[in-house]
């Protein structure tokens, strides 16, 4: 009998056949093992789309590993003994190939790092060279900064790499151009784009039957399956991005429009973090900048994957586990039963949880300004958000979503992720798109038949803390307009709210 000598433990988001993992792989002596576990697919509920996403993708890297001649065993979920969690199917494999050590990229989400240590106390997690920063790097950013915020980051980022760099300077004499990046969709705006889409071969169609069959309670629709699950696919995906979106994805980044869940945002969000895509290659593909996209687009861009992505990891990292525990403003409420239906007046929710429920996907600012703002207002227990984000989005692992709910949409990291929690009242999504116009409510009214339930909420919400957050300068704008507010209108207002959280 041969003898093992590596077991490679490969996660569902870690499909990168150049990952460390990999590094010295001799295909007569070591083995891959690849586990579809039930535990993973139902902690939470999980989205159709988004459960055929992850095991399509994995049955496609499979394949492809297979194909170079190496060793996969692949525990399939519906597989006879699998033990139905990552430590019981490992266990399983360790006494069935007796490897001499067991290794694998450190998981995205610390529960995991923890079960696979508990069953296998000496596996050995090697540093993931996907990202850009690795946590070491992290940490002495953190510890040179009495206040780390994203913009001392990316600035750190961009000058290390060597990306829109003119010697020391900033290319076009500016770190940002957000300002020319918050536009609503107007008149001379251009047509939406067609959505680029990926049929499913017969190993996703297998999947998605698999799907139907074992989650029948599964929320969202399957309907319409399209994702990139290969490289090749999220390869095709970022040409075209870059040929035909980026040139209006600065612009109009803030935008929103019914009907329209992806505008000219890239979708490369799940691809990347299943490993399908390397940053770096998109980098290069959005520098190479073939569309001819203008600066503040290019830059705009840049900034999410080189600045907001890495900051978040490193977040993640730096202070889990405890950070999973916070909750600054002592928010103690469940998400509405809503936000797994679209079963509300509100049009603006509607929308959101409707795109979010057909793709699995809402952009980012339907994400923060919509869906994450209602839950803050509300006052939703911060993990909660980050629970039903894990459900139903195709791109949420542990480390991106838990510092993007927790910490930026809802301001539960007491001011890690953003200096201020991001609310606003109903006005700026009538501003920033065309919901309010078929809506029952007004965005400018805060109490009376027609009050829209964001405005209501934005001014209990700075009541409610203004002893937390009046001394923020950020929000001192918005605090002197509460203080012009009558005290009768006040009342109202706090009464109204109460109605909306026993709603
Ligand atoms: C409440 C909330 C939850 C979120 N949860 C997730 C999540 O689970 N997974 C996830 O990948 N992103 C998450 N984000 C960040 C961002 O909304 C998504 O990355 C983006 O909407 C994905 O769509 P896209 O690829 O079309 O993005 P684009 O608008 O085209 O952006 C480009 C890329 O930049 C990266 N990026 C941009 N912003 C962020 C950010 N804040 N954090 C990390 N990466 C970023 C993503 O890789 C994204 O693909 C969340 C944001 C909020 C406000
Ligand atoms: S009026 Fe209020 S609830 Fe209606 S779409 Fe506008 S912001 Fe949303």
């Amino acid at each position: 009998m041969t003898t093992t000598r590596n077991l490679v433990v490969v996660l569902g988001d870690q499909l990168d056949a150049r990952s460390a993992a990999f590094d010295g792989f001799d295909a007569a002596r070591d083995v891959v093992l690849m586990m579809e576990v039930r535990q993973e697919a139902a902690y939470v509920p999980q989205h159709r789309k988004r459960l055929v996403f992850f095991f399509a993708a994995m049955r496609h890297f499979r394949d492809a590993l297979c194909a170079r001649g190496w060793r996969v065993d692949y525990v399939a979920l519906t597989d006879a003994g699998n033990g139905g969690d990552f430590g019981a199917v490992l266990r399983a494999a360790v006494a069935r190939w007796l490897p001499e050590g067991v290794r694998g990229l450190a998981p995205g989400d610390f529960r995991v790092r923890e079960a696979l240590l508990a069953a296998v106390p000496g596996m050995r997690f090697v540093p993931d060279r996907h990202f850009f920063c690795d946590t070491e790097e992290f940490g002495r950013f953190m510890a040179a900064h009495r206040k780390p915020i994203l913009e001392n980051f990316y600035r750190a980022m961009r000058r290390r790499h060597d990306v829109l760099m003119d010697g020391a300077a900033p290319v076009g004499g500016a770190w940002n151009f957000d300002h020319d990046n918050r536009e609503a969709l107007g008149r001379d705006a251009p047509p939406m784009p067609e959505t680029r889409r990926f049929s499913p071969d017969a190993v996703t169609r297998e999947v998605m039957a698999m799907v139907r069959r074992e989650f029948p309670d599964a929320p969202g629709t399957l309907e319409d399956f399209d994702l990139p699950v290969t490289a090749a696919d999220a390869a095709a995906l970022l040409r075209d991005f870059v040929t035909r979106l980026l040139p209006h994805f600065g612009r109009y980044q803030d935008a929103m429009k019914r009907g329209q869940a992806f505008l000219f945002h890239s979708r490369l969000s799940g691809p990347l973090n299943l490993h399908l895509l390397d940053p770096r290659e998109v980098l290069t593909a959005v520098l190479a900048n073939p569309g001819g996209a203008p600066l503040n687009a290019v830059e705009g861009y840049v900034r999410q994957i080189l600045g907001w992505r890495e900051f978040v990891r490193g977040i993640y990292w730096h202070l889990m586990p405890e950070y999973a525990t916070r909750n600054a403003l002592a928010a103690g409420g469940d998400m509405p039963r809503f936000y797994w239906t679209g079963a509300t007046d509100m049009a603006c929710l509607r929308e959101a949880i409707g795109h979010t429920l057909d793709h699995a996907y809402a952009h980012h600012i339907e994400r923060l300004m919509v869906l994450g703002l209602y839950a803050q207002l509300l006052g939703v227990r911060p993990y909660a958000v980050h629970e039903w984000h894990m459900s139903m989005f195709w791109d949420a692992i542990d480390w991106v979503s838990l510092p993007n709910t927790l910490g930026m949409s809802q301001h539960g990291d007491g001011g890690v992720m953003g200096t201020k929690p991001y609310v606003a009242s109903g006005k700026y999504i009538s501003r920033m798109g065309d919901y309010c116009r078929g809506c029952r409510y007004d965005p400018a009214v805060a109490v009376g038949e027609r009050a829209c339930p964001f405005t209501t909420l934005f001014w209990e919400f700075l009541a409610r803390h203004q002893g937390q957050l009046s001394r923020n300068a950020r929000m001192a704008n918005m605090y002197a307009n509460l203080r012009r507010k009558d005290p009768g209108e006040l009342a109202a207002i706090r009464r109204a709210a109460e109605t909306l959280r026993g709603a």
